[in-house]
């Protein structure tokens, strides 16, 4: 068994839903500072691991327009918010076990937690942007709310991620288009109105000013999350 079949099993057993390697020089197109060899300088793999949110955790969130929204809008909110934490501190406790696993193997490992560490609020963005390593390790594709589209679970997942040195096989990018077809209500459902149809290439057009400002109002939004089809189990 070698070590990306080793590390794979590991975080199946301790509780992962998906697991992937992209290589380091994937992410050279990241903005400076951001890319796998800016943090750790002979970067050769991003492992990225992806844990599911519970399906009724994010059916309870309140949607605009709809007959819950504001009946316990609030508490909702902080519930799906505690969720949300507690799913990043298991998905952490397992990274941070494939990463002590990596360097007991004598090679570097940086890891990027799911959890708050690493994450600058303001402009909404990573150290290191798992979005983008977990698109590039072939875990999902992006959706036209800026999250990741798993084939299995949707955009319902939180994600955490390792850079090493270690050179790992790496996984094949998807090339599905699972907005294809879709009447979008991530971004007629934006409460912010932070999201539009994109003009050019990109996958997704996001004002994250106006996210962050409402994200300041609330305990959680993800609206966009719950309301699109994927991994949506009420579809
Ligand atoms: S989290 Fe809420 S405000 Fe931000 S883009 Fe999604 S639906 Fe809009
Ligand atoms: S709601 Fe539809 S358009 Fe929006 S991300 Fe999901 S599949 Fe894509």
């Amino acid at each position: 068994m070698n070590l990306k079949q080793e590390l794979h099993e590991m975080a199946t057993q301790f509780g992962a839903d998906l697991f992937g390697v992209a290589p380091a020089s994937s992410l050279y197109g990241a903005p400076e500072g951001h890319r796998a060899d800016d943090i750790l300088s002979d970067a050769s793999s991003v492992v990225i691991l992806a844990m599911k949110f519970l399906d009724t955790q994010v059916d309870i969130l309140p949607v605009m327009g709809q007959g819950n929204a504001f009946f316990g809008e609030s508490s909702r909110q902080k519930m799906y918010a505690a969720h949300g934490g507690l799913v990043a501190r298991h998905l952490d406790d397992v990274t941070f076990k494939l990463a002590r696993f990596i360097e007991r193997k004598g090679y570097q490992a940086y890891f990027q937690m799911a959890a708050e560490g690493g994450t600058d609020n303001r402009y909404l963005m990573g150290l290191l942007s798992l979005k983008h390593a977990a698109v590039n390790a072939g875990l999902g594709v992006f959706g036209r709310h800026s999250l990741i589209i798993t084939p299995q679970y949707g955009p319902r997942v939180r994600l955490a991620g390792i850079i090493t040195n270690a050179e790992l096989e790496s996984d094949n990018p998807l090339t599905e288009n699972f907005c294809a077809n879709c009447a979008q209500p991530c971004i007629t459902q934006c409460p912010a109105n932070a999201l539009s149809v994109p003009t050019n290439s990109d996958p997704y057009t996001i004002n994250k000013f106006s996210c962050c400002q409402y994200l300041g109002t609330r305990p959680a939004c993800a609206i966009c999350l719950k309301v699109c089809p994927h991994g949506n189990s009420n579809k």
